[in-house]
């Protein structure tokens, strides 16, 4: 997939600040660290359009990353660090709830795990939550390039019974250093919005 415009847009808190007009959206979930900024700046072949986060919890609001003016890649802010407080929790719950409940031109929701880990609770609830939700929904597993290629297929396995996927459900494997998985996934959005093709 050839990206000719690929820029950072706005951030956003409220509804009042997505971007108008009606593109087509694809959203990014996942815990803080598991690699969004840096499977967004794979996927747009850019290097440093999202910040890899040198401190893990910093990107706590939603940025849009508009693509060739057919697409908002929506980067929703990640979970699970440690050190916040519940009104804090509970502001980001209210912050990607919103969004992800009420934004029509929604077509996927993109979720990250790190293919090194089990996934978390949170995780766990996340997936629920999507699957709750019926929203399309893809998995993608990040950090391939950090296992033995041996045992990529081992861990796919077990975050699939972790997550209760089903045979059919998608699982890319995804790598930032390698590129792995990046034609995979824009195959899988290009599913859901035609209009890139
Ligand atoms: P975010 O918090 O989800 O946006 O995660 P980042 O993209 O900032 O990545 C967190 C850390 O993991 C950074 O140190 C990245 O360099 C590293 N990272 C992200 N993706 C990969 C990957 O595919 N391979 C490797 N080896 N490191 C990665």
């Amino acid at each position: 997939m050839e990206i000719k415009y690929a820029a950072y847009e706005l951030t956003a808190v409220k509804p009042e600040q997505y971007p108008k007009g009606n593109l087509a959206e694809i959203a990014l979930v996942g815990r803080s660290n598991v690699g969004k900024s840096s499977f967004i700046n794979t996927m747009l072949n850019r290097k440093n359009l999202a910040r890899v986060a040198a401190q893990p919890g910093k990107t706590r609001l939603i940025n849009f990353y508009n693509i060739d003016h057919k697409l908002y890649l929506v980067d929703l802010p990640g979970y699970g660090y440690a050190r916040v407080s519940k009104a804090e929790k509970a502001a980001w719950r209210e912050m990607i709830e919103t969004y992800l409940f009420s934004r029509e031109q929604l077509r996927l929701i993109i979720m990250l795990v790190d293919i090194r880990h089990e996934p978390s609770r949170e995780d766990q609830v996340m997936n629920e939550c999507l699957l709750g939700w019926g929203r399309p929904s893809l998995l993608v597993a990040s950090k391939t390039d950090k296992i033995a290629r041996a045992r990529v297929g081992e861990r796919l396995e077990e975050i699939r019974v972790c997550l209760k996927m089903k045979g059919t459900d998608a699982l890319i494997p995804f790598s930032a250093v390698t590129g792995q998985g990046r034609e995979e996934v824009w195959r899988e959005i290009r599913k859901y919005v035609p209009e890139l093709k």
